[in-house]
C-alpha cells in the first residue's frame, strides 16, 4: 500500500496514527528527499534541491561517500543472515523521517538509500505526493513496486495542481549558453585525464570526449534553432502551441530514438561535472539539466514523434517570456494544462486500486473530467455537523466600539482591521509583525466573548499557528479567549 499525502508534516501526522493503532508486524517506511534524508555535510551545505542530487549521484559513484558504502555494506551483511527478515537495522517496524535519520546517523549508514531498499519490503510506504505523479521522480522508485499496489492519495483536493506542476519544465537561453560552456568543461577534464593518469585517478568515469562533443554539437544546434526562431516566436512574451518546440529539438539532432541515449550522455556529464564541483570545480551541470528536463518532457509517455506532438499541442502551452532582471535572458515555459496527463501515467503504472480522499473535493464531476479518470465508486459522507446545529453570525465591526454581534441566517464577512484599527494582513513579511499578531489576538477576543458555544480558529499552516499561539500566550491574549470560552 502506498499513502501519500502533499507535505512531509501529513504524512508524519498519519505516521503517528499508524503507531497509535499499536498495528504489529505492519512495516512502514516515509521516503523524502535528500532535503531531509542525505546526512553527508558537504551535500547538506548545498541549497538548491538539484544540486544535492548530483553531489550525492557523484559520490555514490565514486565511492566517496562514507554513509552510502556503509549502507552497501550492511545491506550484503543483511542479505547473508537470516536477520534481515526481522527489524535487522534497528529502526523500528513503524518508522518516521526523524527516527530515520537519527539513528542511521548514529550508524553511519544512508538513511536516503535505507528507507529506498526498506520499502521494497514495508507493507505501507508513505511519500509525498510528487514522487508517484512525477515521472521523472516515480523512475528512481526502484524500490517501490506499483504494479498491483494499492495508492492512497489523501488530501486529494491539492492533487492537480501538483500533476500540472509536475509536467511542466522551463529552459533559459542563458542555461543552454551555460550549458555549451559545462561542456567544454567536461572535456577538457577528459582531454586531461586521458594525458595523465594521476587526474584520471581522480574521477572514475565511462564518459568519452567523442560523446561529449556530440553532446555540445546538438546544444549548439539547439541554440541556433532557438536564434532562427519558428513561426510567430519573433517576440517574447507570447504563448504558442506546446507543439512548437518539437521542430525546435529535432532540428537540434535530438529525434525520438536518439533522446534516451542522448539524456543518458547528458547525465554522465551532469554526474562528472557534480564530482567535480565537490572537488572544487565551479560549473556543477545546472544547465545541462535544464535542456535535458526539457527533452524528456517532450517525448515523456509517447511511443514517436508524432505522438510527442500530439501530446504537446493538446495538453501544454510553451510560454516564451523574458527574464525580470535580465531582458536579454529569454525564459521558454512549457507549462502542462491538463492534470490528467500525468495522473494517466500513473495509472499506466498498473496499480490495483487508487483511491483519492479530501473533505473538499466536491463537485466530483469538474474534479473527475480534469483527471480524466472514471472512478467506479464514489462516496460522499453525510456531514457531521447537523443543519440544527449551526448557527450563523454576522460580526459588524464598529471602529470604537468593539464588535458586536447579531445571530442571521447568513454570514460572509471579512475582517481587514482590528478594533484598533491594525491592518489584518497576514502577508509572509507581515506574519511576524506584533502590532498584526497583538490585532489578531484582539479580535479573536473580541469574537471569543460574544460567540456562543466555542469556536474554530484555522491558520494557514502550522508555523503561523504555533508562532501565533506562541504571542498569544505571551500576551495573554489566549488565556482571554479560553476564560470566555468557558463562561
Ligand atoms: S549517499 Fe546518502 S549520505 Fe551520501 S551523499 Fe547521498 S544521500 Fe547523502
Amino acid at each position: 500500500m502506498i499513502y501519500a499525502s502533499r507535505t512531509h508534516s501529513q504524512l508524519a501526522q498519519a505516521v503517528d496514527q499508524l503507531r497509535n493503532l499499536g498495528a504489529v508486524g505492519i512495516k512502514s517506511v516515509v521516503l523524502g528527499s535528500r532535503d531531509q534524508l542525505c546526512v553527508h555535510p558537504k551535500v547538506q551545505e548545498k541549497t538548491a534541491a538539484a544540486e544535492k542530487i548530483k553531489l550525492c549521484n557523484a559520490l555514490v559513484k565514486a565511492k566517496r561517500c562514507e554513509f552510502y558504502n556503509n549502507y552497501n555494506r550492511t545491506e550484503a551483511m543483511a542479505q547473508d543472515t537470516a536477520a534481515a527478515t526481522a527489524d535487522a537495522d534497528g529502526i523500528g517496524h513503524i518508522c518516521d523521517i526523524e527516527d530515520l535519520v537519527t539513528k542511521l546517523k548514529a550508524k553511519r549508514v544512508c538513511p536516503y538509500f535505507k528507507s529506498r531498499s526498506r520499502a521494497g519490503e514495508a507493507d505501507i510506504v508513505f511519500v509525498p505526493y510528487n514522487y508517484l505523479l512525477d515521472g521523472s521522480i516515480r523512475a528512481t522508485l526502484s524500490g517501490v513496486t506499483l504494479q498491483g499496489s494499492v495508492v492512497i492519495l489523501d488530501e486529494a483536493h491539492n492533487v492537480m495542481k501538483t500533476c500540472e506542476e509536475s509536467a511542466s519544465v522551463s529552459m533559459e537561453t542563458q542555461d543552454l549558453a551555460l550549458a555549451i560552456k559545462e561542456t567544454d568543461v567536461a572535456a577538457q577534464f577528459l582531454e586531461k585525464s586521458e594525458q595523465d593518469a594521476e587526474t584520471r585517478g581522480e574521477v572514475a568515469t565511462d564518459l568519452q570526449i567523442q560523446d561529449v562533443l556530440l553532446v555540445k554539437e546538438m546544444l549548439a544546434k539547439l541554440e541556433a534553432a532557438i536564434a532562427k526562431g519558428f513561426p510567430g516566436s519573433a517576440s517574447t512574451d507570447k504563448s504558442h502551441c506546446g507543439s512548437a518546440i518539437v521542430p525546435l529539438v529535432e532540428e537540434s539532432g535530438v529525434t525520438f530514438d536518439r533522446h534516451q541515449w542522448l539524456t543518458s550522455l547528458m547525465q554522465q556529464i551532469v554526474d562528472l561535472l557534480a564530482l567535480l564541483n565537490a572537488m572544487g570545480g565551479k560549473e556543477t551541470g545546472k544547465g545541462i539539466s535544464a535542456v535535458a528536463d526539457v527533452i524528456r518532457a517532450v517525448f515523456a509517455e509517447v511511443n514517436d514523434a508524432e505522438g510527442a506532438r500530439q501530446k504537446m499541442a493538446k495538453y501544454f502551452r510553451l510560454f516564451i517570456s523574458s527574464s525580470p532582471k535580465n531582458q536579454a535572458n529569454v525564459i521558454y515555459n512549457l507549462w502542462c494544462f491538463h492534470p490528467g496527463f500525468a495522473m494517466k501515467a500513473l495509472l499506466k503504472c498498473g496499480l490495483r486500486s487508487l483511491i483519492l480522499t479530501s473533505g473538499t473535493l466536491k463537485p466530483l464531476a469538474s474534479f473527475t473530467t480534469e483527471l480524466d479518470i472514471q472512478f467506479h465508486t464514489q462516496f460522499t459522507g453525510k456531514h457531521v455537523i447537523q443543519q440544527n446545529q449551526v448557527n450563523y453570525c454576522l460580526f459588524v465591526h464598529v471602529t470604537y466600539a468593539r464588535y458586536s454581534s447579531v445571530f442571521f441566517e447568513v454570514l460572509v464577512r471579512t475582517i481587514t482591521k482590528s478594533a484598533e484599527n491594525v491592518a489584518l494582513l497576514s502577508t509572509f513579511n507581515n506574519r511576524s509583525n506584533p502590532a498584526y499578531l497583538r490585532g489578531l489576538g484582539d479580535s479573536i477576543v473580541d469574537i471569543a466573548t460574544c460567540v456562543p458555544d466555542g469556536m474554530l480558529v484555522f491558520f494557514p499552516s502550522y508555523g503561523v499557528m504555533e508562532a501565533c499561539t506562541e504571542f498569544w500566550t505571551n500576551s495573554g491574549a489566549l488565556q482571554k479567549v479560553m476564560c470566555s470560552a468557558r463562561s
